[in-house]
């Protein structure tokens, strides 16, 4: 009889790219603490939901809120830094002359700007040794110690997932929403992205990631959402996924 708010509640969400509806009706909830799986056949919507729930895109109808607080109007980086919402990217771009470090120092939130940094305030010199120190942590917890000097540019492209998920955990996020983050990334690493993101659920941080791989899948989800062409069409256990007729019929073109 318990009433949890939930963390994230998206409600009739619409999005249209000219005539082409790409989410209709989408109304889904996630409680803190869950680890949603966000799935459906390639097209379906699942980057569009999420660029439109953490505001890259605008929303055309419906709305997000987050513990009960509208968000659908907000830019990007309000989202990120004011509410804490962490996002990563399918494919992540990475620029060409900045080190992996500060790559994701430059993706703390806390910053001090233009004036801290050009009067070289106490300030200032104690967020970048903070951003630092926090960027020396992250990078070795998502194994990318090592290159921790290169161009970011240079990294492989799980690398650059690895540091996606680094920069998106830069701001501390109480909700973080992967796209694909095992996608390209070799096998021998796909495990250790599950036991991060799995330590990062224990210490309290609910997880929306969009995935195909079922292994996981089952490994890491509480919960699995799935897309068909713009609409929900299941949210069940990852277990019951397989005697779902209407995600048989999303995977199959039914
Ligand atoms: P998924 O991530 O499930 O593969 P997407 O959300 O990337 O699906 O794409 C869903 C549909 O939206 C596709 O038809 C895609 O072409 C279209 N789409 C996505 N982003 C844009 C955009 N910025 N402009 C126009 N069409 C887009
Ligand atoms: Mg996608």
């Amino acid at each position: 009889t318990s009433t949890h708010q939930p963390i994230l509640q998206v409600r009739s969400l619409a999005k249209a790219f000219g005539g082409n509806k790409v989410l209709q009706d989408v109304s889904f909830d996630v409680q803190p603490g869950e680890i949603v799986g966000l799935l459906g056949p390639n097209g379906s919507g699942k980057s569009t939901l999420l660029n439109t729930i953490t505001g890259f895109e605008a929303i055309d109808a419906g709305q997000v809120l987050l513990q009960g607080k509208s968000i659908g109007a907000l830019p990007a980086h309000r989202i990120v830094s004011d509410e804490g919402v962490g996002r990563t990217f399918q494919l992540p771009s990475m620029p060409t002359k900045m080190s992996v470090i500060e790559v994701a120092m430059a993706a703390a939130t806390k910053q001090h700007g233009f004036w801290g940094t050009l009067l070289n305030s106490r300030a200032a010199r104690d967020a970048e040794a903070a951003a630092r120190a926090k960027a020396t942590a992250l990078l070795d917890e998502l194994l990318l110690t090592k290159v921790r000097d290169l161009p970011a540019s240079a990294l492989s492209g799980g690398q650059k997932k690895l540091l996606g998920i680094v920069c998106a955990l830069m701001g501390e996020p109480r909700l973080l929403m992967l796209d694909e983050p095992t996608a390209g990334v070799h096998p021998n690493l796909r495990n250790d992205i599950v036991s991060a993101l799995k330590r990062l659920n224990e210490q309290g941080m609910t997880l929306v990631v969009v995935e195909h791989d079922m292994h996981f899948i089952r490994e890491l989800c509480t919960r699995c959402v799935v897309l068909d062409r713009g609409h929900i069409v299941a949210s069940c256990a990852p277990a019951e996924l397989a005697q779902n007729e209407r995600v048989l019929q999303a995977y199959l073109g039914g």
